[in-house]
């Protein structure tokens, strides 16, 4: 736990200073128990991993504090997901939620609706030509799920599927033509367009086909020539 955090029990929070400014996790406390409801980290700490500081932080202080946790948060929830060691301090009943985390996303027009549970196996975003005819854009934001964690909930009918090779299977709407997802048999997963979930973080790891890019993305993320070892790829890596 770090110097700056603590138990604000007056206002019913933990509270991280960073440089003068807080972040924090409302909770109620209740005998032997605790429901943490909400997390703000303000914007001027966004993107500085400040969020991650005081989840760990937070969840650190519960299994100090011994009390059995609740969980209303999405921000802490989704963070559980990332960081299954802190599972064992959820009350009897919360442990099904903790990886129930759903988002759902739709097509253009609205007659097809989807929905993803969990945290993808992969996110990044890919620059391989196929990417880039497809979705008429330089670069695909890529979020890659278990196939068995993505559910059509609207309009499967209107899905029709497009299959250049038989590595990638490609779905849209055939109303309105919007992309949806491109199914990967080979893998088991299925690539749902990142920029369509809604109430999603992308946190991409990674840039797959770089070999092909269009335009440069200078993030200091690993840029793979065609794709990492681990999904079948050389693993060769090139600059920025
Ligand atoms: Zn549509
Ligand atoms: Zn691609």
């Amino acid at each position: 736990m770090t110097d700056n955090f603590r138990d604000h029990e007056d206002r019913n929070r933990f509270e991280l200073d960073v440089e003068g400014t807080t972040a924090f996790v409302t909770y109620r406390k209740s005998p032997g128990e605790i429901t943490l409801v909400h997390t703000e980290v303000p914007p001027e700490l966004g993107g500085r991993g400040i969020g991650s500081k005081l989840g760990r932080a937070t969840l650190d202080a519960v299994r100090a504090q011994g009390r059995k946790l609740r969980v209303e948060c999405d921000f802490i929830r989704n963070f559980m997901t990332k960081h299954p060691e802190y599972n064992d301090l959820l009350a009897p009943g919360e442990e099904q939620k903790a990886d129930a985390i759903t988002y759902k996303a739709g097509c253009f027009c609205g007659a097809v609706e989807l929905e993803v549970t969990g945290s993808p196996v992969f996110a990044g975003y890919c620059h391989c030509h196929d990417c880039q005819a497809w979705s008429a854009a330089p670069i695909n934001a890529f979020s890659l799920w278990k196939s068995d964690s993505v559910r059509i909930t609207r309009g499967e009918t209107d899905i029709a599927t497009f299959h250049k090779t038989k590595n990638s299977y490609r779905k849209f709407c055939k109303l309105c033509g919007g992309h949806l997802m491109t199914e990967h048999p080979r893998m088991r997963l299925i690539d749902v367009y990142a920029n369509l979930l809604q109430g999603y973080t992308h946190e991409p790891t990674l840039h797959a086909h770089y070999g092909s890019k269009m335009v440069s993305v200078r993030d200091g993320l690993p840029k793979y020539r065609d794709l990492p070892a681990d999904l079948g790829g050389s693993g060769e890596t090139l600059a920025d």
